[in-house]
């Protein structure tokens, strides 16, 4: 159960030119970062407003420190730097292929140098588990990155052999100034897989991250610069999505935007642009994925896994499995055992190794996850544990688990984004797949069977973007992730996310066959 002290108490007041939290071991280098600016240029500036804006741990409620508030006159710096820095002839433009794969590299071996440093930044702010922090998400960071370093030199165009006196041949032309407006769930993971492929291809960023998580964000800042990218090449401001992030959307001089967060603000990223200067448009949003549990499944793997796929993260996950379909047959010992786990998760100080779920990321969720258990009784599922706040301070919620729940109830319609898992009986394969792909969303699902063909069956019928065999939650940057119907547009990791940041030219020269 929850400690009400923690082991670790933090510093209220930062050392801002000192760069670093007095209780956090200090990286190697002395970084050049500061926490209450905002990143453009290669330089530390305040937000023009001069507003700032409290950033909070999570599982203390207490603020960490005020971070500068970036908005629509910052954006226009950000946007100017990053147009600048994509202009014919500048640095950026001018450098080698070979030599952004090598920076991105370098900047993969300073996280890779500070990943101690990095996870507790991770942790304080978001509260996720450090172990998670140290062992999973600055990794995953830094392996994303040097996935992209070595794209750099690689992505290359076509020769075609067109009809005539004629010779074809394509070139990937980065699109230029890209806004990336990133969530608070994943922040280096989600910051990583933005830059990486944005600027293995040769754009300059405006980044705005999110106002829950800004710290690591901007400590990756002063890295950027401290490995040599030419100023302007990527530019962080952290504000909020109504003024920065809306700012960035609607730009006129913004070529491409990429968004991870709600379908909600999806919907008004796509309106932005095309009310403004049709700019391109990726989005990774929401999803309910359907996690299908057969008869024949290995039941140990199948109740951990499905553990796993709805907990990792305080069940802040777009892909999290939060509909778990059960077969009838085992399903009386899949939810026992699976209220049994979820009953055995630890919950409490993220700092604590054997730590397995943190506090939700802000009071916002915190409140809107219990409004969703509320709603779960009240329409007749079968609360199985938890529902509750897990102490009395920080946004602790006790691992969730309902039976009996039916299609139709909102948690079995809705995204939660909380420690909440939804238990649901099918009988035949048919109606699985046609009610696991009854919802708005399309991100990810998975099946537990050791039937082969009853798995590619299942797997083929689901409207998903990922699926997954006998596992969960497996990300490999190598593999394309992202979704169908609202769960998004366009693909990120893999190859697949260079189309993304690339605008394809035809270049065509006669060559005349006979020597006049
Ligand atoms: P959100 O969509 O509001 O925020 C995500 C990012 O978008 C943040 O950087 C935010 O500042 C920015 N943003 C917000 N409004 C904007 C606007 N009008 N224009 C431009 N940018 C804007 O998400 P949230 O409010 O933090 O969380 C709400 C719900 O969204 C969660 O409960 C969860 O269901 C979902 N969510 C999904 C993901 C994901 O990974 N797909 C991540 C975070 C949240
Ligand atoms: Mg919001």
């Amino acid at each position: 159960m929850l400690r009400s002290t923690f082991s670790r108490t933090f510093p209220q007041v930062l050392r801002f030119s000192a760069c670093h939290f007095a209780s956090i071991p200090a990286p190697n280098v002395q970084p050049d970062v500061h926490y209450n600016k905002i990143f453009i240029n290669n330089e530390w500036h305040d937000a023009v407003s001069k507003k700032t804006f409290p950033t909070i741990n999570p599982a203390t409620e207490e603020i960490i420190c005020h971070v500068a508030e970036g908005e629509q006159a910052d954006v226009e710096k950000a946007v100017k730097a990053a147009r600048d820095a994509f202009a014919l002839g500048s640095p950026w433009r001018r450098m080698d292929a070979s030599q952004r794969g090598h920076l991105l590299n370098k900047l993969a071996d300073c996280i890779e140098r500070d990943t101690a440093y990095l996870a507790e930044l991770e942790t304080l702010d978001n509260g996720k588990p450090y172990a998670i922090s140290y062992c999973v998400d600055v990794p995953m960071v830094v392996k994303c990155l040097r996935y992209y370093a070595g794209w750099a030199d690689k992505w290359e165009g076509k020769t075609i052999p067109v009809d005539g006196d004629y010779f074809s041949y394509t070139r990937h032309e980065p699109i230029g100034v890209c806004g990336q407006i990133i969530p608070w769930n994943f922040p280096l993971i989600m910051q990583a897989w933005k830059l990486g492929p944005a600027l293995a291809t040769g754009n300059t960023v405006v980044m705005k991250v999110a106002e829950q998580t800004p710290l690591t964000a901007l400590y990756v800042a002063s890295l950027i610069k401290e490995v040599g990218f030419p100023a302007g090449v990527v530019n962080i401001i952290p504000g909020m999505g109504p003024t920065a992030g809306a700012a960035i959307a609607s730009h006129m001089d913004v070529n491409k935007i990429a968004f991870t967060g709600s379908t909600e603000v999806g919907h008004l990223i796509q309106r932005a642009s095309s009310t403004s200067n049709l700019k391109k448009v990726t989005l990774e949003l929401g999803g309910k994925s359907p996690n299908i549990i057969l008869a024949d499944a290995n039941m140990e793997v199948a109740v951990e896994q499905a553990h796993m796929g709805l907990f990792f993260n305080q069940g802040q996950c777009c892909c999290a499995g939060s509909r778990t379909f059960v077969q009838e047959g085992i399903y009386d010992e899949f939810v026992e055992r699976s209220a049994e786990r979820a009953k055995r998760r630890t919950v409490g100080d993220p700092f604590d190794l054997s730590t397995e779920q943190g506090p939700q990321v802000d009071e916002e969720q915190f409140k809107k996850i219990l409004g969703f258990i509320g709603s779960g009784k009240r329409e007749g599922a079968k609360l199985l544990c938890g529902g509750s706040p897990a102490a009395d301070r920080g946004f602790f919620i006790q691992p969730t688990v309902f039976g009996d729940v039916q299609d139709e109830m909102t948690i079995a319609r809705e995204e939660i984004f909380g420690p909440v898992m939804q238990i649901l009986k099918f009988r035949s394969l048919e109606e699985v797949i046609e009610r696991a792909n009854s919802s708005k969303y399309g991100l990810a699902a998975a099946v537990f069977t050791q039937n082969i063909d009853k798995a590619n069956y299942i797997a083929h019928g689901l409207r998903a973007g990922t699926v997954w065999i006998n596992c969960y939650n497996v990300f490999a940057v190598q593999s394309p992730f992202g979704g169908y119907k609202t769960s998004g547009i366009g693909r990120e990791c893999g190859e697949y996310a260079l189309e993304n940041y690339t605008e394809v030219k035809s270049v065509i020269l006669k060559v005349p066959q006979k020597n006049s």
